[in-house]
C-alpha cells in the first residue's frame, strides 16, 4: 500500500488545526498508520529539506519548523501521495485552491500549515527519516 509523510507545521499546531487535517484524511479514507507530536531538530530538519540547502529561505524554513512542535504522521491509501498533495493545495497559499487545507487556512508560503510528500520516492525517504521502523503499525 501507497504511504505518505504529512506533518502538521508548528504553526498548524499552535493554531488548533490538527484535529482538523486529520479529519480531512479519515473522511477521505486514508488508514492513519503512525503519529508522534514532536520539536524536530535542526540535524533532522536538515536532511528533510536537503533539497532546499542554499537557498535564500533555508535558514527561516528551518527556524519556523524547529519553531515548536509538530505532528508527524504517516497515512496510507490509494494515491495517497498525490491525493494528499491536493489535499494540502498548492505551496503558496496564495494560490491554493479554497476547500484544500492550505487554501481554507493560510495566506503565506513562509507559515503554511502543513507538509507533504511530493513523490512515492521522497516519502519512503521521509518516513524513514521521521519514524523508526517499531513506530509503524
Ligand atoms: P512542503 O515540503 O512543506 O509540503 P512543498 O513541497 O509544497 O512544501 P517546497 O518547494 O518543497 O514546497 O518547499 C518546502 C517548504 O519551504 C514550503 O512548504 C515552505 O514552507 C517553504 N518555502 C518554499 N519556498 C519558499 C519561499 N520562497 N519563501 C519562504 N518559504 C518557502
Amino acid at each position: 500500500h501507497e504511504r505518505s509523510f504529512i506533518m502538521v507545521k508548528p504553526d498548524g499546531v499552535q493554531r488548533g488545526i490538527v484535529g482538523e487535517i486529520i479529519k480531512r484524511f479519515e473522511q477521505r479514507g486514508f488508514k492513519l498508520v503512525a503519529l508522534k507530536m514532536v520539536t524536530p531538530t535542526r540535524v533532522l530538519l536538515e536532511q528533510h529539506y536537503d533539497e532546499h540547502q542554499g537557498k535564500k529561505f533555508f535558514e527561516p524554513l528551518l527556524q519556523y519548523i524547529g519553531s515548536g512542535p509538530v505532528v508527524a504522521m504517516v497515512w496510507e491509501g490509494l494515491n495517497v501521495v498525490s491525493v494528499g498533495r491536493k489535499m494540502l493545495g498548492a505551496t503558496d497559499p496564495a494560490k491554493s485552491e479554497p476547500g484544500t487545507i492550505r487554501g481554507d487556512f493560510a495566506i503565506v508560503t513562509g507559515r503554511n500549515i502543513a507538509h507533504g510528500s511530493d513523490s512515492d520516492k521522497s516519502a519512503k525517504r521521509e518516513i524513514d527519516l521521521w519514524f523508526r521502523a517499531d513506530e509503524l503499525a
